[in-house]
């Protein structure tokens, strides 16, 4: 799109909409009080703008909604899957389609065929649903995501990208035939949404082939990934985002998709492969546990408006509107004194909460204590990446310090304008002028696993002292 004006303009018109859980403070502060200061427990119905994630909470498109009557509900053979199957073939080149109910699914049948003990797996960086089913599968998780990665304050244009000379290095030290496959994240959703460049595919690419081992995207965000490649990659500003797609598949020898990202869809997944062997045996655990080859654990009106999905986010003028939203957000919490990973990834913000408030150890969550204050001041809602989350505990059950403190904000695909943004920005500069306000919390109770879904905390004891 040729747009010189600032204004992000949503390039599409409402035609139904939902009204916001409008809540008053006073109500919100009961709200967490009764949640004991865990968002995962408010009742959606209170949260103004929710964060949470970008996971199956998208918009679909009055043409999606059009091909939800149109799903055919046949157990086998549905026309729905057909057209589901023909537009991922048409983008992946991939010769098998698996339908999934969703991306983890697609992880555990995937790595219940090639997993196991003695085994590992490489990747840029490993989702957390992905490095659970390769653990569950016996086998091992290894990331190797680049350095600057990790430099959350400095912009790098492709932070998602792995480091090809340590895992080539890795691959000689465990041997090859130990290493069943190579999983590119795209875009790298565990640090940041950070894109993955054309070039790294390609080193990486090679370096797989030249030791057997085959490499498969887990391509939730593709189309946002391809389009960073557009926007930031020599040689690539005049491709169509369409043909960086395919030219990111074709590098590949499989795939797998939560579609509930950039199929802008709120359910569904696939798993898709050359390799005959391994989706044999694939389909024999999708009929054991999810359904029949042509269904996968979905209706056949959810197949429908995937494949209706995957066209329409390769739009460009929608995905100039969803990078540069995310980027807005970066820039406006940068401008009021917000520290993030900078850039923004592309499918939202997350904030650098052990800089922002300096005054609160990482034993009282600094980062869960931002997230509530988020809410609590204005009903926003997003999702700690810390201390709570990570759960590690020394002997004594003392909580060991995280390696990052980071408040994420996701954000929906077509569901929020630029004003409902320009609000986040607005209550962020607030809290940023009465941060030593924020004070930290600690955990009444928390269960071994997973304790952030179902922790409970309350705000700390006594006010920490203010040091840096
Ligand atoms: C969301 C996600 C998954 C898991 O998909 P679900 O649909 O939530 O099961 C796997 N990998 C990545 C990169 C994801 O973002």
């Amino acid at each position: 799109m040729d747009w010189k004006w600032k204004t992000i303009i949503e390039p599409f018109k409402i035609k139904s909409v939902e009204p916001l859980g409008i809540t008053t403070r006073a109500e919100r502060e009961a709200a967490l009080e009764q949640a004991h200061y865990n968002l995962f427990n408010i009742k959606a119905d209170r949260v103004l703008i929710d964060m949470l994630t970008d996971s199956g909470t998208g918009a679909m498109s009055a043409a999606q909604w059009g091909g939800i009557m149109n799903g055919d509900e046949s157990y086998a053979g549905a026309r729905s899957y057909y057209n589901f199957e023909r537009e991922i073939r048409s983008l992946t080149g991939f010769a098998e389609i698996i339908p999934v109910h969703q991306g983890r699914a697609a992880e555990k049948i995937l790595f219940t065929v090639i997993g196991g003990k003695g085994r590992f797996i490489v990747s840029n960086s490993h989702f957390d649903t992905t490095r659970a089913n390769v653990e569950f599968s016996g086998a091992e998780a290894m990331d190797f995501p680049v350095k600057e990665a990790l430099d959350f304050g400095r912009p790098a244009p492709f932070k998602g990208n792995a480091d090809v000379a340590a895992m080539e290095r890795f691959i000689k030290e465990k041997g090859a035939r130990n290493i069943p496959l190579c999983v590119m994240t795209v875009t790298n959703n565990s640090l940041g949404g950070q894109p993955v460049s054309m070039e790294n595919l390609k080193a990486v690419r090679n370096l797989t082939a030249k030791y057997g081992i085959p490499m498969f995207l887990d391509c939730a965000r593709f189309a946002e990934n391809a389009y960073f490649i557009k926007q930031r990659e020599k040689g690539y500003a005049q491709r169509p985002v369409k043909e960086i797609a395919k030219e990111m598949f074709e590098l590949a020898d499989g795939a797998w998709m939560s579609s509930k990202k950039d199929a802008l869809v709120n359910i569904g997944g696939f798993l898709a492969m050359n390799n005959r062997d391994w989706s044999a045996k694939a389909r024999q655990l999708l009929i054991l546990t999810e359904g029949f080859n042509t269904y996968g654990g979905l209706a056949g009106r959810d197949l429908e408006a995937i494949a209706i999905g995957l066209r329409e986010v390769l739009d460009e003028n929608y995905l100039q509107y969803r990078i540069r939203s995310a980027a807005y957000l970066g820039e406006g919490l940068l401008k009021a004194g917000v520290p993030i990973i900078n850039p923004p990834g592309g499918h939202g913000v997350y904030v650098n909460a052990k800089e922002f408030l300096p005054h609160i150890k990482p034993q009282n969550f600094p980062a869960q204590a931002l997230a509530c204050a988020l809410y609590l001041e204005g009903g926003i809602r997003g999702v700690e990446i810390g201390t709570l989350m990570f759960g590690k505990r020394d002997r004594n059950g003392q909580y060991l310090p995280a390696p990052m403190e980071l408040v994420r904000l996701a954000m929906p695909r077509r569901v929020y304008t630029q004003s409902h943004i320009d609000y986040v920005i607005e209550v962020f500069a607030w809290l940023a002028r009465h941060k030593k306000q924020i004070r930290g919390l600690e955990v009444v109770e928390a269960p071994p696993i997973l304790p952030h879904f179902t922790a409970k905390l309350r705000p700390a004891g006594k006010p920490q002292p203010a040091k840096v």
